[in-house]
């Protein structure tokens, strides 16, 4: 698509033949949005978070080159099956192909297939606001984000995810601003970010995210790791035991204070 104006955005159309390079498909997706949903996962991921359990999307130029039109026809044969629930784009980071993602959604909204509910999942690191033109069709097609805020701490962010956080920042003070509903994830991992404080810390930075309809406290798990044997990569939570799910709603709890703290202030 290049680069475009917001002005020249009004008058570019999408196109179903639009190129999306993704990892994979699943088409009974049950945790990435509301319903049972067609899920896909893009290819290519600029982050390196330390308990990410599909480190076989992180290079780029890996998977497979489909176009919009294919995902289209494998939605349409299990079509029956997502009336309560929808698409799902997930990754790798589904961001460093806005124009794939925007012509997706905007073909589910718009095509054929009626209205059909769209739902981005992402880190929000791809997002660039020197390009925002080429985000604006995701913007305007993405009905639910769910968007994972890593740590809450610049520097432990970098440590945890090799990449500072202040481009996701901006990716949700972009959301905030459009009202755009969205879905705080964070994953809570034994030892770096399971304390009363980072939790806190956390509800203070999305606090003013006024778009917020829900968050979600993901317990770190190991079930990834062998992949990183596979891969020849090395895992780098080694040793780092599963989350105890117990803690998960005093930490939760710990979020909603420091949103509310920004809130009353
Ligand atoms: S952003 Fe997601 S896909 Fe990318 S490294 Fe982190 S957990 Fe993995």
């Amino acid at each position: 698509m290049g680069r475009i104006t917001p002005e020249q955005y009004k008058d570019t159309t999408p196109s179903a033949y639009t190129l999306g390079r993704i990892h994979s498909v699943e088409t009974m997706g049950t945790v990435d949005g509301p319903g049972i949903r067609f899920v896909v996962f893009t290819q290519g991921c600029p982050m390196r978070c330390a308990y990410c359990h599909n480190p076989d999307t992180w290079k780029t130029h890996a998977g497979t080159l489909v176009r919009v039109e294919d995902l289209i026809d494998q939605f349409k044969r299990k079509r029956s099956f997502y009336k309560s629930g929808g698409v799902t784009v997930t990754g790798g980071e589904p961001l460093l192909q806005p124009e794939f993602v925007g012509d997706y959604f905007y073909a589910m909204h718009h095509g054929e297939l009626g209205f059909v509910h769209t739902c981005l999942d992402t880190c929000g690191f791809a997002f660039d606001t020197n390009q925002i033109e080429r985000f604006e069709r995701v913007f305007a097609e993405t009905d639910l984000v769910l968007l994972d805020i890593k740590h809450s701490d610049s520097i432990g962010h970098r440590q945890l995810t090799g990449q500072a956080p202040e481009r996701i920042l901006a990716f949700g003070d972009e959301l905030a601003r459009r009202k755009i509903k969205t879905i705080i994830r964070h994953v809570v991992v034994p030892g770096i970010t399971d304390t009363t404080h980072e939790c806190f810390e956390l509800g203070k930075l999305i606090g003013s995210w006024r778009n917020i309809v829900g968050l979600e406290m993901l317990p770190y798990h190991t079930m990834g790791v062998n992949k990183y044997e596979q891969l020849g990569l090395s895992y780098k939570l080694e040793g780092v035991r599963a989350m105890d799910k117990e803690r998960l709603p005093e930490l939760r709890q710990a979020v909603l204070a420091g949103m509310k703290h920004v809130r009353t202030k």
